[in-house]
């Protein structure tokens, strides 16, 4: 997982062992090879430049602790600053609720369902599963696959083309007898305006507690603006970034939520159903860090 970055920040870091006084040309150094390796993990371009900036500055600035060497001292920053643009991770409570969830094609949006079901199951809550996919063929019959495999029942109707019809339906159903209902809403291959028209309208009669959005690690820079749109039409407040087990990047989609100031609920880093980890960013950034 972000491995390349990891070796970067690193290698990084270790250029400060063994000095005693920090200065100007060695911070320098330490930032471009940080500005390198967060760029080519296809962190956020300006995010870069203002991270890089923020860590210089207390690096020149501030006194390392009493005791402290110059490496710990500089390396704490670089860990604070990392930490502080990846955000708090989003709340996920255990309790009844509806999620909404949104995402593009191939994002990995109905995996992710199955798996979330499965996380809300495993912690003892009554689960159900609506898929208001009404686009893609086959969407119905591969997210109930994934539920019978774990005994979620998954409401829908794969001759419907009304998803809002669907919803409509389903949801009293569901909220009568389960108590964490997750919809599946239909994605497409670009941010359409049928698209977002339809997850505005899902989001207004579901009520949904929580819009949470479904983004493929691999994606880079062009994670920022599917994250922007989503957010403005409905209000995102969590982000699921998938494949992170596929990609030594994913800083664009790491710092795709910190531009939506929502934070990253969970990672998913598998195919299996049980891929699904919580999403800390102290043990994320210490794992970088090395
Ligand atoms: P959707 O179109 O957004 O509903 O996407 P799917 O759920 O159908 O997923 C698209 C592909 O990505 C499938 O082959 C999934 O098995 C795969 N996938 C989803 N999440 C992950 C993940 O975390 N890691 C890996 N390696 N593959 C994933």
């Amino acid at each position: 997982m972000l491995d390349n970055l990891g070796t970067s920040l690193k290698d990084a870091v270790k250029k400060l062992a063994g000095k005693t006084v920090i200065d100007r040309a060695a911070v320098e150094e330490l930032v471009r090879d940080l500005q390198r390796a967060l760029l080519s993990a296809d962190v956020n371009v300006k995010l870069v430049m203002h991270l890089s900036q923020t860590i210089k500055q207390r690096a020149l600035d501030e006194e390392p602790p009493k005791g402290m060497g110059v490496r710990e001292h500089v390396l704490r920053i670089v860990y604070q600053e990392l930490v502080r643009m990846m955000g708090s991770p989003g709340e996920v409570a255990l309790e009844p609720q509806t999620i909404l969830m949104a995402g593009l094609q191939g994002s990995g949006k109905t995996t992710t369902t199955a798996k979330l079901a499965r996380y809300f199951q495993r912690k003892g809550l009554r689960v159900g599963v609506i898929c208001a996919d009404t686009f893609r063929p086959g969407a119905y019959d591969q997210l109930k696959t994934l539920c019978d495999r774990i005994s979620v029942p998954c409401f829908g109707d794969p001759k419907e083309p009304d998803a809002l019809k669907i919803v409509r339906e389903g949801l009293p159903k569901y909220r009568k007898l389960y108590e964490v209902i997750i919809i599946d809403t239909q994605g497409r291959h670009a941010l359409e305006e049928n698209l977002i028209e339809e997850i505005v309208n899902i989001n207004e009669i579901s009520h949904a507690e929580h819009r949470w959005l479904v983004i493929d690690a691999a994606l880079g820079q062009q994670a920022s603006e599917q994250a922007r749109r989503f957010h403005e039409a409905i209000g995102i407040d969590g982000v699921l970034v998938t494949k992170m087990d596929g990609t030594a990047k994913g800083g664009g989609a790491l710092s795709a939520v910190a531009e939506t100031q929502s934070g990253i609920v969970f990672i998913g880093s598998g195919e299996t159903i049980d891929d699904l980890e919580r999403f800390d960013p102290d043990g994320f950034i210490s794992r970088l860090l090395g």
